[in-house]
């Protein structure tokens, strides 16, 4: 039987707010920001066939449309409070919108946002979820912020994500607990909301690792008109992507995978011990990759150094032989 959308949203997508005037059910919602603060807002949209398959599972789905977002927010330092979620759906089917609700709003409870409003509509399935969150004024975490002699450092473990998604293209083979390690990664990414928002007031820049670490880190640079070396061997990686390091796809999944979520931040050296005392408060790990430097025209804005020091030359989201 074929569920209206105004019954889908009512069951599904309307529920008690904590931070808003007004939610679900009106026109538009209300939102009030906090006295000294600034609004941020960023969108995130899934495509079947682009960002996900489209027989995947609903509630990972709703799981993830809300984490690409949250991640936006980490990677600003802000604290997320609202989010609305444009659906198109190709048929009112309450199973999946059950499960994707439920994907969707255990997320959202744990970091404590609002769903506030959005639109459902018929159409090729599709997913827009926009958050809105808060910083106080003028502390938020921007990508044009790095300064010369900062370190890198970039939270958890690169290239799980990417490992996974070329094992399931099958230009890797993982044995089936690998894969479902990184698929986990994939499927369920976790946003580093807690981290971000303590790093505001020490990190100099951030940005989260959606593209890749050359790609994401490569717009710090650009923005903060810089340059930086990174060292191949100090880039967190799981004991599984070690194990396959030998591999081009896994190499490439470290430094060029999309998808990780994970927050890549710049911050003065004398913040050093600072930032690990953070690291172990929030329980995310942080790691030392390189540092920035003076850009010079006509070379590279990063340099990525191998074990044996040579300079290995990053093109387009991958690398080669510099030295
Ligand atoms: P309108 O015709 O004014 O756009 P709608 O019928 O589209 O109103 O939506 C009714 C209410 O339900 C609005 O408050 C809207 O924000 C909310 N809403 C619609 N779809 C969703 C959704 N997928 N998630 C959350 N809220 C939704
Ligand atoms: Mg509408």
């Amino acid at each position: 039987m074929a569920t209206s959308e105004f019954e889908l949203i009512g069951r599904y997508f309307t529920h008690r707010t904590r931070h808003a005037v007004l939610g679900v059910g009106d026109d538009a919602a209300l939102v009030r920001v906090k006295r000294g603060h600034d609004l941020v807002v960023s969108a995130d949209m899934l495509v079947a066939g682009r960002h996900f398959f489209r027989d995947a599972d609903p509630r990972l789905l709703g799981h993830k449309a809300l984490a690409v977002n949250l991640s936006d927010m980490a990677a600003m330092g802000a604290t997320p409070r609202w989010a609305t979620l444009a659906l198109a759906l190709p048929a009112a089917d309450a199973r999946w919108v059950r499960a994707f609700s439920r994907g969707f709003m255990a997320l959202a409870r744990r970091f404590d946002v609002d769903l506030i409003g959005g639109d459902t509509t018929r159409g090729p399935l599709n997913i827009c979820v926009q958050i809105m969150g808060e910083t106080p004024h003028g502390k938020a975490l921007r990508r044009d912020g790095a300064r010369r002699g900062d370190d890198i450092w970039v939270s958890g473990t690169l290239g799980d994500a990417a490992l996974a998604l070329a094992a399931l293209k099958r230009r890797i083979k993982l044995k089936p607990a690998e894969l479902a390690s990184c698929a986990a990664r994939l499927h369920s990414p976790q946003p580093r909301v807690v981290l971000g928002r303590a790093l505001r007031g020490v990190a100099h820049s951030a940005i989260d690792v959606s593209d890749g670490l050359l790609a994401d880190l490569g717009h710090i640079l650009e923005s903060s008109d810089v340059a930086a070396e990174i060292e191949l061997a100090a880039l967190p990686a799981s004991a599984i992507l070690r194990r396959y390091l030998d591999r081009v796809v896994a190499c490439s999944a470290l430094l060029a995978g999309g998808d990780d979520y994970e927050l890549c931040f710049t911050a003065p050296r004398s913040a050093r011990e600072r930032i690990a005392r953070l690291g172990r408060e929030v329980r995310v790990k942080v790691t030392r990759i390189g540092s920035v430097g003076a850009y010079r025209k006509a070379l590279p804005r990063l340099i990525v150094r191998a074990p044996d020091g040579a300079a290995l030359r990053v093109v387009r989201g991958g690398y080669d032989h510099f030295a």
